[in-house]
């Protein structure tokens, strides 16, 4: 459920009237609600109650430090991927402690500055950097807590380019070869084991490879105590998958996730920590675009939007989903038409849907993508010199710009022309 509704026939968030804000930023721009971002973040946080636990949110889905913010002050963890996002949740007031670093490529530069700044662990991903850790912290006289990353070989069925558990896949350590990697770890210097990690994909719409993954991390953590490791937490990832479409059947719920958890690792004595990104932020968000022309070819009437793939690239690059909705409602009794919605970028990808029912749409007119708080304004570019668009936060009957549109002043001054040329 999110708090994005029609009154009066107006497109609202929250109490807020999208056509207003549209009025005050222009037009395109992101905006979320933040009642629909706690009530996401509040729903894992009770599913794994009574077990205890840390609800790490992936700072990739969503790394406005405003959004940082709302969760942090919530007790939320952080799940950063880079050392510029563990900057962010650290802006966002969000202490070390509660911070994960994941991610393939760690640099001993990114290392130190998280052991620094204070980290809650690592979640390392290969030999080699476990041994570039180990380094970085033997020379400052600190010791780094770590989990592995376990690849556990589950196909998560899900997007080709989100899958991340089979063995094919570039994360994580083999699931066969983890005793032999661990034993290594507590050997080394600078290094202490606290748990064990996974992840293994995003959008997943079924519990069943979370249980088989969650099942062998199980057997893993019982070999792992029986070789004399301290296994006190497990870090499960994140993934679990968002409805994208309000008519196609529901993803599973926080809660039967939580229910399958507690069944499948309850007893085991450890602490549990997630990394939901997409649940927490996907429909927490919307992106609202204007119409700039209508146009007719044969057998197409192409909506052109003043949006573009490069302010939502997930259309063209995973050829994903949005419901496209209007933001004045249409009259009783007026019939959609099908139209072709596409951006203005010179690309034929350019294109968010095609033969989507809409009311007669007209220049000017508003819509909104649904969906669009995750991996939406992250993933966005300045391709075709357009601007990065703002992002909006409501709460309640007020609004605030978290972050403003570039001028296209500040967009050029960014590059610069040598003395030579
Ligand atoms: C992407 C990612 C997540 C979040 O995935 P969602 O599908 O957004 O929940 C969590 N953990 C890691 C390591 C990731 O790479």
């Amino acid at each position: 459920m999110d708090h994005f509704l029609y009154r009066d026939g107006h497109l609202c968030a929250e109490d807020v009237p999208m056509s207003d804000i549209a009025a005050a930023v222009g037009t395109p721009f992101y905006c979320y609600s933040a009642a629909t971002l706690t009530r996401h973040f509040l729903l894992f946080k009770e599913a794994l109650e009574p077990m205890p636990s840390l609800v790490c949110f992936a700072v990739k889905s969503n790394s406005n430090v405003a959004v940082l913010k709302l969760l942090g002050d919530l007790g939320a963890g952080m799940d950063v991927v880079s050392i510029g996002e563990y900057l962010r949740a650290k802006a966002a007031g969000v202490p070390g402690e509660r911070i994960v670093f994941s991610g393939v490529g760690k640099t001993p530069q990114e290392m130190r500055m998280a052991l620094e700044g204070g980290i809650r662990q690592f979640n390392v991903e290969s030999e080699p950097e476990l041994e570039a850790l180990s380094a970085v912290a033997s020379s400052m006289g600190v010791e780094a807590p770590i989990t592995l990353r376990v690849n556990p070989d589950v196909d998560a069925k899900t997007h080709e380019k989100i899958s991340t558990g089979r063995k094919e896949d570039k994360f994580g350590v083999p699931i066969s070869r983890a005793r032999e990697i661990y034993a290594r770890a507590a050997a080394l210097p600078g290094i202490k084991v606290v748990g064990v990690d996974m992840h293994i994909g995003s959008q997943l719409t079924d519990l069943a490879p979370f249980e088989a993954a969650y099942t062998k991390m199980r057997g893993l953590v019982e070999a792992l105590r029986a070789d004399g490791h301290t296994i006190d937490r497990l870090d499960l990832g994140g993934g679990l998958g968002i409805p994208y479409t309000r008519s196609n059947e529901a993803p599973p719920l926080p809660l039967d996730y939580g229910a399958m958890v507690k069944r499948v690792l309850g007893d085991l004595g450890c602490e549990i920590e997630i990394e939901p990104g997409r649940l927490i932020s996907g429909n927490a968000g919307m992106l609202v675009t204007q119409v700039i022309y209508r146009k007719s070819a044969e057998e197409r009437e192409f909506l052109i939007v003043d949006a573009a793939m490069n302010d939502l690239i997930r259309p063209a690059m995973y050829g994903a989903h949005h419901d496209i909705i209007p933001v004045i409602e249409a009259e009783a009794g007026v019939l959609p038409e099908p139209f072709d919605i596409v951006g203005p970028i010179c690309e034929s990808g350019d294109t968010f849907a095609k033969q989507r029912a809409l009311p007669p749409m007209a220049p000017g007119d508003l819509v909104a993508f649904r969906s669009a708080g995750a991996y939406g304004a992250v993933m966005s570019s300045e391709y075709n010199s357009r601007p990065l668009i703002p992002e909006v936060m409501v709460q309640g009957d007020h609004f605030a710009v978290i972050r403003a549109r570039p001028t296209y002043d500040e967009m050029i001054a960014r590059d610069s022309i040598p003395a030579w040329l």
